[in-house]
């Protein structure tokens, strides 16, 4: 086995910047210029004079500019500045803002609040397009008393992350430098408080503040790490990756379902290669899914079943490069689990209780929904039969769909052709009465795990 390819490119060719002052003497033309000036005064920012228009959806620029004209301070936030210095493509526009959630609905029609602790606002435009605003929050971790007693530091979980605040409030509760960068769009400025610029540019994941206390507060951002490093090709700083190999532990205390989606969103993003290697590298496989941290570690014993599956997990970085968009949940976690599952249930009399054996524990720890385990279940038995050819009434069930997607993944992973598999998809999609998809509607997708964050 070896490890995917950690070529780390040159710092991209990022738009020249200079820093200002936070506090520089105004331009007397516009007093609310002015004001904008002085209200981060004191509060060690440091502002970049970057052009990034080009990139930002037009709908997201709208949506700040009624606020500002609202009264409202309002930026974009988090991964859509973090992607567009990156040089790619983000894959939604968030904003943050000092209006209260009710005051975002007053300004706009299409707008839906959602979340009961976590309250979001989510402005609706065609053809699926969700424009999340949130306003200001501040780390609750930090109103601590000194005098608070050890016990409580000993446990950091943020349980509620729900207390607004102001925008360099908002900023350093955020998890990564890179991930806190605010965009100004009157002044076409970066607003930087701390330092996510020249992590951009180093292309290196720091976490805000102490980074074993970052990750104790909430140990999501472990993967939300391995997420960033794997999908942008971003370097970890040593004492980060330190810090996640030495509170790997805390995973088993995050919500559970926020451990499931976390884990697909590895397998989506196109870099599941480069995500389950360092995921497993780390010892956070081994907290979350020890089934599989345990066939890897013994190549020898699996006869190449770690050099297999990590093969897999190109095959399914090659379909989703390929189509645009990732593979069906069911499809992910059938490829993630196959092989040793495969091992669990190979020479068992009892098949099915052997699987059961082995999946059961993996969907209690990782609170797998029962539509994903049933669907697991169902195509690793078909597969040998579908392989051959002979899906017989299971052609006619939703699970074909998935099911054809494991098959093509497995036989690109094996070098082999997958013509068959096109063929039979091609059949299937022709037949009346059948949808290409079984995938929610976007706005479901975005919903989920959003309202969940933070909120357990
Ligand atoms: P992606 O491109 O995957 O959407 P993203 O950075 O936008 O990446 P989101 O999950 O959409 O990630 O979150 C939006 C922003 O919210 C992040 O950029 C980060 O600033 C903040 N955030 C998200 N999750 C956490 C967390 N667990 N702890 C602290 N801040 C978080
Ligand atoms: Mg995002």
């Amino acid at each position: 086995m070896s490890p995917p390819d950690d070529h780390i490119p040159a710092p991209p060719d990022l738009p020249s910047y200079t820093v200002e002052d936070a506090v520089e003497a105004p331009a007397p033309e516009k007093r609310r210029n002015r004001d904008a000036l002085e209200r981060h005064a004191g509060t060690g920012l440091v502002r970049h004079n970057v052009g990034l228009e080009e990139g930002i959806d037009p709908d997201a620029a709208k949506v700040v500019r009624r606020l500002e004209r609202g009264g409202h301070e309002a930026y974009l936030v988090g991964g859509c500045v973090r992607d567009l210095l990156l040089g790619g493509k983000p894959k939604d526009f968030d904003i943050a803002t000092s209006a209260r959630p009710e005051d975002v609905r007053s300004l706009f029609r299409n707008c839906r609040v959602i979340g009961r602790r976590f309250r979001l606002a989510h402005i609706l435009f065609g053809g699926g397009k969700v424009i999340e605003v949130a306003t200001f929050r501040r780390n609750p971790a930090m109103e601590a008393p000194e005098e608070e007693s050890s016990e409580v530091f000993d446990d950091l979980l943020i349980r509620s992350d729900n207390v607004f605040g102001e925008a360099h409030e908002d900023a350093l509760r955020r998890d990564f430098t890179m991930n806190a960068l605010f965009y100004d769009l009157d002044r076409h400025q970066v607003l930087d408080w701390c330092g996510g610029m020249q992590d951009v540019q180093h292309r290196t994941i720091h976490t805000i503040g102490e980074p074993i206390t970052r990750f104790r507060e909430d140990p999501i951002r472990i993967l939300r790490a391995i997420k960033f490093a794997a999908r942008l090709d971003l370097g970890i700083a040593p004492d980060v990756y330190d810090a996640m190999v030495s509170t790997r532990e805390d995973l088993a205390k995050a919500a559970r379902p926020r451990l499931f989606e976390e884990i697909l969103r590895l397998l989506r993003g196109g870099a599941a290669h480069r995500s389950m290697w360092l995921l497993w590298e780390t010892g956070a496989m081994s907290v979350m899914l020890p089934e599989l941290a345990a066939f890897l570690d013994d190549d020898e014993a699996t006869d190449g079943g770690g050099s297999r599956l990590f093969r897999t997990m190109d095959a399914i970085d090659s379909m989703t490069k390929a189509r645009g968009r990732p593979l069906d949940d069911i499809a992910l976690w059938t490829l993630l689990l196959k092989e040793p599952l495969d091992e669990a249930c190979d020479g068992e009399r009892d098949k099915i209780h052997a699987a059961s054996e082995f999946l059961d524990p993996v969907i209690e720890r990782v609170a797998v929904p029962r539509r994903i385990a049933d669907g697991v279940r169902r195509i690793v038995a078909i597969l040998p039969r579908l392989a051959a050819g002979k899906a017989g009434r299971f052609a006619r069930t939703d699970l074909i769909i998935p099911a054809l997607d494991v098959l093509e993944a497995e036989l690109l992973a094996n070098g082999r052709s997958t013509d068959a598999v096109h063929k039979m998809r091609a059949g299937h999609v022709a037949a009346p009465g059948r949808s290409a998809s079984s995938r929610p509607p976007a706005y479901r997708d975005v919903r989920g795990p959003r309202q969940r964050r933070g909120a357990e």
